[in-house]
């Protein structure tokens, strides 16, 4: 890590670096932890995370879709019994398509799926697909940019120019831009969703490099 960087302003909850500030990225002042490459919504999912799954509810078989680092390692040292990665190229544990796992049902105690909906071309059906995989009392931990201001998703799977989707989608392989109906989607799919963010001081906030913003979609199968 950049010497430079440290200092004790800051501290990022992923892999215990503590920092004069959070590094810039993509144009954001205060984004980027340079020790362990987290970034603001990576490090609000691993509070979460360690929150709601580190304190004695640790589920025993854990899916990861899209398998970011700065959580992985966090994930495998919680005590899981069996963590499986999982991806549409490698490498990963499992080279599967979200759509369609071919994985036996009510596989998995916990999925985390964390900006990958937004990616997938039908995501009502990989939102289906998730709710196959969990087991009764499971839960998928789902994150997607997310804009809330608007009332509706601009879906535009259809849209393959990048450029145009950088323009509407804000990123050139984005499908679509989420509005506030995202929950509905979940809801729609089958799961019963209950919208969290982890809960920080502003002064936490501040030495974490957390945004309000980034909610947390906890989905589990019905009942
Ligand atoms: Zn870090």
């Amino acid at each position: 890590m950049a010497l430079a960087l440290r200092g004790e302003g800051a501290e990022c909850p992923c892999c215990g670096a503590r920092l004069r500030h959070f590094a810039g990225f993509n144009g954001r002042s205060g984004a980027l932890c340079p020790a362990c490459g987290a970034l603001e919504r990576h490090r609000a999912l691993w509070l979460l995370l360690r929150r709601r799954w580190g304190q004695g509810s640790t589920p025993r078989r854990v899916l990861h879709f899209a398998p970011e680092p700065a959580i992985g390692r966090n994930l495998e040292r919680l005590g899981i019994g069996e963590y499986v990665t999982a991806d549409i190229e490698a490498p990963a544990d499992l080279t599967v398509d979200i759509c369609d796992t071919g994985l036996p049902g009510g596989s998995f105690d916990g999925i985390v799926c964390s900006h990958v909906l937004e990616h997938v071309s039908d995501d009502r059906r990989a939102m289906r697909e998730l709710l196959r995989l969990l087991a009764p009392g499971g839960e998928a931990i789902v994150m997607v940019p997310l804009d809330s201001s608007r009332e509706t998703t601009e879906d535009g799977p259809e849209v393959t120019e990048p450029a145009e989707r950088e323009r509407r989608f804000g990123q050139h392989d984005h499908l679509r831009l989420y509005g506030r109906d995202f929950e509905a989607r979940l809801v729609e799919a089958g799961f019963d969703v209950s919208v969290q963010q982890v809960r920080l001081s502003a002064a936490e906030r501040e030495r974490f490099g957390v945004h309000e913003k980034d909610p947390v979609f906890v989905s589990r199968p019905p009942g």
